[in-house]
């Protein structure tokens, strides 16, 4: 019995030292970590120049500080803090500014600024907590330190961001800036991101390409893919990796052709060749533009060729998504010899600027009137010409942006034509000029039957006349096809017809 009794003093005695030991662990979590990796949590005890003494669940331990890389106290500023903020009159600002200024003092920034900003909330115009936010006084306002300085400066607020008015007009028209600080019209911006998505594409691509090889499987083909490649002889695009420099652009000679004034300063047979073949394009153009074509003489149009793309940039301060442009102020079209992105050259931004040069002749004052799908449309479809160096040969079917559509039907994203035909010039991606090429292809040639083609042809060609009278309205192109519903009944029609277009259709042979 004794014995027993004994024991159970032992076991209460053994049972209270445990209670404290968790008890005060609990509350007071000192952490040494040391350099080896080690770690002791407890309560730290003393502490001297060398040594630190912890108390430990495990027992006390007095330890080296060269071996301790670092100690986490409990019991620390934050902790005092958050007691600090539990007290505190939330309705005072000067007492929540106290204690701001307390966390200040205690190096606790983010307590600091919290208290700060609860004093504003309780007094907007608390100048103290205002200052230590670095809040600085504008016209009367409070504003912040950033603020400050870009009102100093005349800066305006776009968007979120600070920037000289200039800058704001600028985005307000749709230009962005590009990483070196150059300016993108909305176009350029616009084909940045698609040559962006698409590199993005390609990669995403081959990277499924190659790893379904590596596992055996057999490489998926895209929908819209079928048929390709087109049987098309290819045109040679050797030349435009000659970018030899007859001299600075500035005194380059001018060259005339029969509807041309062409300055330039590539060699002078590749002169003459750009002559020869926009002459061709020209007759192309007023072919299709037949009933529009001014009476009288019309003055040659010019063109500006620079020997190179570096040259064009520095030149025009366009960046490299600009492979060409047409000014109407000047009736000028102005490019570079040489490639242009994936499938891009001279020829193609020739044709497509001079496609704009012409619509502009025909059109007058009101080329600004037509509808952007038929402006676009045409120019994708004249850029998807061919020219052997003798003759231009239009009407083919441009296979990328036809795999587009494809790719849209297949997977029901196409763009209703209710929204193509709303669609501003700033908004137009590279996706919406192939649903305008489709459109206008398709009036030309989507139908075996003369009288068809004829009448789509007329409502195309109405709705550029209309152009030259006024703004051309969206309703304007739903009442040439004689309302929403047959417009609605067009674009089913036109979804099949895209569906079964081989991409080596051929008008000429139909
Ligand atoms: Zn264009």
């Amino acid at each position: 019995m004794k014995i027993r009794r004994k024991a159970r003093l032992l076991t209460i005695f053994g049972l209270i030292s445990l209670f404290s030991i968790l008890v005060s662990t609990a509350s007071a979590n000192d952490v040494i970590v040391k350099h080896d990796g080690g770690r002791l949590r407890g309560k730290i005890l003393k502490e001297n120049k060398r040594t630190v003494t912890i108390k430990t669940l495990g027992g006390v331990y007095t330890l080296n500080k060269s071996d301790i890389s670092k100690i986490l106290r409990s019991g620390s500023k934050g902790d005092e803090f958050k007691r600090k903020w539990k007290a505190v009159d939330k309705y005072d600002p000067d007492a929540l500014y106290r204690l701001g200024k307390w966390c200040d003092t205690q190096n606790l920034k983010d307590d600091a600024k919290r208290c700060y900003e609860a004093a504003l909330k309780q007094d907007s115009y608390h100048r103290k907590s205002r200052e230590a936010l670095g809040y600085r006084k504008w016209r009367g306002k409070w504003v912040t330190e950033e603020d400050y300085k870009a009102l100093a400066e005349g800066k305006v607020k776009y968007k979120g961001k600070w920037m000289a008015p200039e800058e704001r007009d600028m985005r307000k028209q749709g230009y962005e800036k590009d990483e070196d600080g150059k300016w993108l019209r909305p176009e350029d911006a616009m084909r940045k991101r698609e040559w962006e998505r698409m590199a993005r594409e390609r990669k995403r691509q081959e990277e499924e390409d190659r790893k379904a090889r590596r596992e055996g499987r057999k490489v998926k083909k895209k929908p819209g893919a079928e048929g390709q490649p087109r049987k098309r002889p290819q045109a040679d695009t050797s030349w435009y990796d000659d970018n030899t420099s007859t001299g600075s652009f500035g005194t380059a000679p001018e060259i005339e052709s029969k509807f041309y004034k062409i300055k330039t300063n590539v060699k002078k047979e590749y002169a003459k060749r750009y002559g020869t073949m926009m002459d061709q394009y020209y007759v192309r153009f007023a072919k299709v533009f037949k009933p529009f074509m001014p009476k009288g003489q019309i003055p040659k149009s010019p063109i500006y060729i620079y020997s190179s793309q570096r040259e064009f940039m520095s030149a025009s301060g366009m960046s490299q998504y600009t492979g060409g442009f047409y000014s109407t102020g000047n009736r000028r079209v102005t490019a570079y010899h040489g490639k242009f992105g994936q499938n891009g050259n001279t020829r193609t931004v020739l044709a497509h600027e001079g496609t704009h040069q012409f619509q502009h002749i025909v059109l007058g004052g009101g080329f600004g009137n037509a509808p952007i799908w038929i402006i676009e449309g045409l120019a994708v479809f004249f850029e998807s010409a061919y020219y052997n160096g003798k003759k231009v040969e239009i009407a083919l079917v441009p296979a990328d942006r036809l795999s587009n559509l494809k790719r849209g039907a297949a997977g029901g994203t196409l763009i209703p034509f209710h929204d193509l035909i709303r669609t501003s010039q700033q908004q137009f991606t590279a996706y919406h000029y192939a649903h305008g090429w489709g459109l206008i292809y398709y009036m030309l040639y989507g139908s075996k039957d003369k009288k068809t083609r004829k009448k789509r042809l007329k409502q195309f060609t109405d709705l550029l006349f209309l152009a030259k009278k006024r703004k051309v309205q969206p309703e304007d192109t739903e009442n040439v096809f004689g309302g929403k519903d047959k417009f609605l009944k067009f674009e089913e029609e036109w979804k099949k017809w895209v569906v079964n277009l081989p991409y080596d259709f051929d008008p000429r042979g139909s």
